[in-house]
């Protein structure tokens, strides 16, 4: 379904304009707005889900699909020196549009950007409380 008041529904199904760089019946992959680096583009369902927890497994299996062919096609035509996917769930990773997207970040050396995290420290026990968490 897609929610009247959805920015990305809105550009998924063509009522907003957007640079497109690829369209098929279930996708649209656009230019983001504010770009990280050159090329930063987004894929975007049609069909309105939330975040990857909601994702239909279908759209999920097809949208890695998509971002490999656009990565592909991206690496040969930007001759980007590395590629980023990120794809945000929620507010405390950092989504700021409530439609699901996934984000395709061409690198670049020296272009001045990171996607970062201080790695932890943790005891063989904590990791295995974790697993059990987790797993079991
Ligand atoms: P996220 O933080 O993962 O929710 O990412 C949202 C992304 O959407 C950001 O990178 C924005 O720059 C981008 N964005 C927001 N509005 C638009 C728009 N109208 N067209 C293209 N990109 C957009
Ligand atoms: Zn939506």
């Amino acid at each position: 379904m897609k929610k009247d008041d959805c920015i990305f529904c809105r550009i998924a199904n063509g009522e907003i304009p957007s640079k497109t760089l690829y369209e098929d019946s279930e996708f649209r992959v656009i230019l983001d707005l504010g770009p990280a680096a050159k090329g930063h583009a987004l894929i975007l369902p049609k069909e309105h889900a939330e975040n990857l927890y909601d994702l239909p497994e279908g759209t999920a299996a097809a949208a890695m699909v998509l971002a490999q062919r656009m990565a592909r096609i991206m690496q040969k035509k930007l001759q980007c020196d590395g590629l980023n996917l990120v794809q945000n769930n929620g507010e405390a990773a950092g989504q700021t549009v409530h439609h699901f997207h996934l984000h395709l970040i061409p690198r670049y050396i020296d272009d001045g950007q990171s996607i970062n995290w201080k790695p932890g420290k943790p005891t063989q026990e904590e990791l295995e409380a974790i697993r059990k968490l987790i797993a079991e």
